[in-house]
């Protein structure tokens, strides 16, 4: 009697309603008969997978949210996020005005006053301490078009490469671990390959829960018999489903990785073809391999090596095999170098270049692929072209106006530190929580405390909108027309279903009023139609991959870049040659992370941290529609030998706590984990679970450690 809906095992899809033959189970709106003004087509604003969706419109409200079964991408289906959680766009928390801070308070000013205010203090600033005293974070949730003159702005009109977004704090080691072996950092193929593949190799990804209609396909897949491999500390949905689950240590990819490809050469199972025609660097690779201690990385890893074995020869026997991964590969001190390890097992196999086959990240925001294809990363320019070189400079300079600037950019992690030495006196933020959702939260906070103005651009006051100097209200994905682009690199419309709340403006409309307010004239915003598309035109000039794309183009379905002229995309990349020419072979050790060197013998437990299903990120949008009924809290996962040693039974409240301070979760006993290994999710600030996470990064792209954490947990007093 004690079970809520919660606890079933129903995942709320809608579904049912959406395909009941007598109508017996309907979505709200249409039970109670209310007829639907306009049916818009969009598409959704939480994560990567980047479904469509039909919203229906009635005067400037949003009645409902179906799924279009012509939509190539999720044809038909949606999870509860995308067709449920939508109503937080009309919360009463919605910001409907300018707020600047005086006297200590957030108070409301007219959008002229607020600026006003911002052009002052950035243009004293600028004068004082130099462009670099001034940064940027862009955001993933926004449209190509709004990231595109955020790092337009604060390239052109602040003068510095001080721009970053949250694909630092999630997919940065993707995107460069794959430059470095194929010359592209994304996804080779696409979702819809999974009809054409033999083995589906899942690592550090939890795709029922974060990509929920991709999690489904995979699910389907291996339900039909195809092979299906899970890499992952925890017992997933998938892991479940597995033919071979490996519950790794959390961090030890590297050695788990190295394991698998010394035991396809041992086997005989490359592709010698592809390796001779198509590839470098993989002589050096196997003597490497030839050397491994075997027994050491079983150790290491706390996978027999048998099981291991298994899992590489049916993943390198298999026809075509496709591989996905998630932020469990990214979000660790070996990030990047875990990626480029994944990219050699698909190029020793020779499953690159067709359907069915390749290395596909599974993206986490909805647009964080558009976010980082616009150039919103310190050291690449939109298009990817790097920003240290003289001739990529005198480009942009030449497609804006202005000179580019020449010294290097800093990232999010480095952007905190110069906070708090001093140097760094001005940040804008456009819709990310940073506070909330960044590692290390009191060092984010007293980063944030440091600086001399803090522009925060957001829906609601989250927790980094509490500490800012001016807070501009944006407007909401249903609010604003442009282009989102999905983790399959296909580039889609976003059309308005209504207009922006009162008192709110879109972001890309903030930006060009800031830039216009600056002294550098931009054109209209919108067209006459209400489409961004002049500034998709300018896109297309200056990004190579989308020289083809138009808004009209695009049509219901998006396109895949690289796109040519007269809109000829691309489904598979790399089919005869890579970007850089050769696919590049890698190799690394394992190495341990300095956050379990340093701070596992006080703090014996490694936790380890994920999406739930129910809630995105910060939960600033989902915990404001009926979601949060369903799941009202994070919750804390441990082993039944270690909640035994620890007297801890489900429904307690713990303490957890690691060298950087302590937070209080509701206990769950579950062999989902194994022993020494806890796991929670981070979508509430009431717990603040990042408060306990380390600075710790990836060496090569400074991504966050987030995936290992020393902790150590009791029952709360
Ligand atoms: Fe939205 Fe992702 Fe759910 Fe699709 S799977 S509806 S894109 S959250």
């Amino acid at each position: 009697n004690d079970l809520l809906f919660g606890d079933s095992s129903c995942v709320s899809c809608g579904a049912c309603a959406e395909t009941c033959p007598t109508a017996a189970i309907s979505d709200r709106y249409q039970s109670k008969a209310i007829k639907a003004d306009k049916k818009v087509r969009t598409i959704c604003s939480y994560c990567g997978v980047g479904c469509n969706l039909e919203v229906a419109v009635k005067g400037k409200e949003v009645l409902s949210i179906r799924a279009p079964w012509d939509a190539e991408v999720n044809k038909g289906h949606t999870c509860l996020k995308g067709r449920y959680a939508f109503g937080f766009y009309k919360h009463p928390d919605r910001l409907r005005t300018p707020l600047v801070r005086k006297n200590g308070e957030l108070v409301p000013v007219s959008w002229d006053e607020a600026y006003d205010y911002i052009a002052e203090k950035l243009n004293a600033i600028k004068v004082q301490y130099g462009a670099d005293a001034i940064s940027g974070i862009s955001s993933a949730r926004c449209t190509n078009e709004e990231n595109y003159l955020m790092q337009k702005f604060i390239r052109a009109v602040v003068g510095t490469n001080n721009i970053d977004c949250c694909a630092r704090v999630c997919h940065s080691p993707t995107a460069w671990g794959m430059q470095q072996s194929f010359g592209t950092g994304a996804a080779t193929n696409s979702i819809a390959d999974l009809d054409y593949t033999d083995c589906m190799l899942v690592i550090g990804a939890n795709p029922t829960s974060a990509h929920p209609v991709t999690g489904a396909k995979i699910k389907q897949q291996a339900m039909k018999g195809k092979t299906l491999i899970v890499i992952d500390p925890v017992r997933t949905v998938l892991a479940e489903l597995a033919d071979h689950h490996l519950q790794l240590r959390p961090g030890t990819n590297v050695a788990l990785l190295n394991m698998m490809q010394h035991f396809i050469v041992e086997a005989g199972l490359v592709d010698h073809d592809f390796i001779e025609n198509r590839c470098e660097n993989y002589e050096e690779l196997v003597a490497q391999l030839r050397q491994l201690d075997i027994g050491k990385m079983e150790a290491i890893t706390g996978v027999p090596a048998e099981k291991v074995k298994a899992a590489a020869i049916a993943y390198a026997r298999a026809n075509n095999a496709m591989s996905f991964h998630g932020l469990g590969v990214t979000e660790h001190s070996q990030g990047a170098k875990t990626v480029m390890l994944i990219t050699n097992l698909a190029m020793m196999t020779g499953n690159i270049g067709r359907a069915g086959v390749g290395v596909n990240p599974l993206r986490g925001q909805n647009n964080v692929q558009g976010a980082a294809d616009m150039g919103c990363q310190p050291h690449q320019g939109a298009g990817y072209f790097e920003m240290s070189a003289p001739e990529n400079q005198a480009f942009y300079a030449n497609a804006y106006g202005v000179l580019s600037p020449t010294s290097p950019g800093k990232k999010i992690p480095e952007m905190f530190d110069a906070m708090i030495e001093g140097s760094m006196k001005a940040l804008w933020v456009m819709g990310e929580d940073i506070a909330q959702t960044d590692p290390n939260t009191h060092h984010v906070v007293a980063a944030l405390s440091q600086l001399d103005l803090l522009v925060v651009q957001e829906l609601f006051i989250t927790e980094t909108a509490k500490l800012a100097h001016v807070v501009l209200p944006g407007a909401s994905f249903l609010e604003k027309s442009g282009t989102f682009t999905n983790g399959e690199r296909r580039i889609q419309r976003v059309n308005a279903a209504v207009p922006p709340l009162s008192g709110t403006k879109t972001d890309g409309q903030i930006i060009v009023d800031i830039m216009n307010r600056m002294g550098y004239s931009q054109p209209a915003y919108l067209g006459e139609d209400g489409a961004p598309d002049t500034i998709l035109e300018e896109i297309s000039h200056v990004v190579p991959f989308f020289a083809g794309v138009t808004w009209q183009n695009l049509g219901d379905n998006g396109l895949q870049w690289p796109v040519q002229k007269g809109g000829i995309d691309t489904k598979i990349l790399h089919t005869d040659t890579f970007k850089r020419g050769k696919g590049k072979f890698h190799h690394f050790d394992f190495s341990e992370t300095t956050e379990l060197l340093d701070n596992a013998a006080e703090f014996p437990f490694i936790l380890t941290t994920s999406r739930d299903l129910v809630h995105y990120n910060a939960g600033t949008m989902t915990r404001r529609t009926h979601n949060s009924e369903i799941v009202e809290r994070d919750v804390l996962l441990i082993n039944p030998a270690d909640a035994a040693k620890k007297n801890i039974s489900s429904g307690d409240i713990t303490r957890l706590f690691s060298d950087r301070g302590e937070v209080e979760l509701l206990a769950e006993v579950s062999d989902k984990v194994k022993p020494g290994v806890l796991f929670t999710t981070f979508h509430f600030p009431e717990h603040m679970v990042n408060n306990i996470t380390s600075s710790v990064c990836d060496g090569d792209t400074m991504c966050p450690e987030y995936k290992v954490v020393a902790a150590d947990v009791e029952r709360a007093a």
